[in-house]
């Protein structure tokens, strides 16, 4: 049973070399039967997702989730299959998705998981679009952004698992959207495939406040914050008044959390009466019927695009994640561990 364990606690980015694909021979691919509720799974995809950096950490700024124990595997969102079960609501041939063990086999004695019922759409959509990124897009857009039809939208982090789906919400509601990424290739998909009003390279960029000058003369109404840091500060002398900052994640301070950059033009959400709206997808669970009756017949009607980059095999798990850091993905990260 391969596995990809947490090998020493992580200071600044994270490194392959901090992680190490091993085996546990000890595994028992039957379940004692006399022992019930607990499910034998064969994981299938596992979503590689930014927040897991902060559970590297041996502590982080507001925790919320306990640190990974060094020498145990990674846990993430992932896609599993039921091989044996003792547990009364699942049976062999199910497919879970929950939080998952980066490895190839689990034994899971108290299920944390929940069945899939719609398995007419892929199944690794349950790492992204279906699960966490998709969900995380959806409030984050239609609790907090209040976007109305004609404003002027931007998001960072754009081509990536939530960005795109946001830059397509805001579309869809009528707004005028650009997007920001780390390449030409995802400033081209964000402009031929996601349907991006407009789309530009930030690491091509001498000063951002201008950039986005140029791209909103007029202001911007609402910004989708996934990336924090200098991007913040250079939207906010380009905010509207009235404007609305969602602030979703701030992936360019994970790995400087000794020395967070500062954000100099924070005091114009005074004069420009800004409000800036922290949420985490977690708090919404009750808000998934909801998103799945919007999100689903999208997808199977083929009106929202979605990408994924796909590492195959376990022993990528390790590259895969490391490389959210640098923008190595292009798309909804994910890693095969089987595909069925
Ligand atoms: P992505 O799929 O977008 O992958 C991360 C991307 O971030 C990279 O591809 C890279 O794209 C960009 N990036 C990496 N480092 C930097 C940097 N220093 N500056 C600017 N951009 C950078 O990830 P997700 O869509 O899964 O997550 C997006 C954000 O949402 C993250 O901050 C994450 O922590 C947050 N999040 C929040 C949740 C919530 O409930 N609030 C839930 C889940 C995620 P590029 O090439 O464009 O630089």
């Amino acid at each position: 049973n391969k596995q990809v364990l947490l090998k020493n606690y992580v200071d600044g980015f994270p490194k392959e070399s901090d992680m190490e694909v091993s085996c546990d021979a000890t595994i028992s691919l039957e379940l004692p039967k006399n022992e019930s509720g607990v499910l034998l799974t064969k994981n299938l995809y596992l979503s590689c997702d930014p927040m897991m950096r902060n559970r590297m950490s041996e502590s982080y700024l507001g925790a919320y989730m306990d640190s990974f124990a060094l020498g145990s595997p990674l846990v993430g969102v992932g896609v599993s299959k039921v091989v044996d079960s003792t547990h009364p609501d699942f049976k062999k041939g199910d497919y879970v998705t929950g939080f998952v063990n980066w490895e190839e086999y689990s034994v899971v004695p108290n299920p944390q998981v929940t069945k899939i019922q719609h398995t007419d759409v892929p199944l690794s959509y349950y790492t992204g679009i279906l699960g966490m990124a998709g969900m995380t897009a959806y409030v984050g857009f239609y609790e907090f952004c209040s976007a109305k039809k004609g404003e002027y939208f931007f998001v960072s982090a754009a081509s990536g698992a939530i960005g795109q789906l946001v830059g397509q919400f805001a579309k869809r509601a009528g707004c005028y959207v650009v997007g920001s990424a780390g390449s030409k290739e995802k400033v081209d998909l964000l402009k031929n495939k996601f349907g991006f009003d407009e789309a530009f390279n930030y690491k091509e960029e001498q000063d951002l406040n201008a950039t986005l000058k140029r791209y909103f003369p007029d202001g911007i109404d609402v910004y989708f914050d996934n990336v924090g840091g200098k991007m913040l500060d250079a939207v906010l002398p380009n905010m509207r008044v009235h404007g609305r900052i969602a602030s979703c994640g701030m992936i360019s301070q994970y790995n400087r959390l000794q020395k967070p950059e500062a954000v100099y033009n924070l005091s114009l959400v005074i004069f420009k009466r800004i409000k800036i709206l922290g949420f985490t997808f977690y708090d919404f669970l009750h808000l998934y019927p909801k998103f799945y009756d919007l999100i689903l017949p999208l997808i199977r009607e083929g009106k929202i695009e979605y990408l994924e980059d796909i590492a195959e095999g376990l022993e990528k798990g390790p590259a895969a994640f490391v490389g959210l850091f640098s923008g190595r993905n292009v798309g909804k990260q994910v890693v095969a561990v089987a595909r069925d």
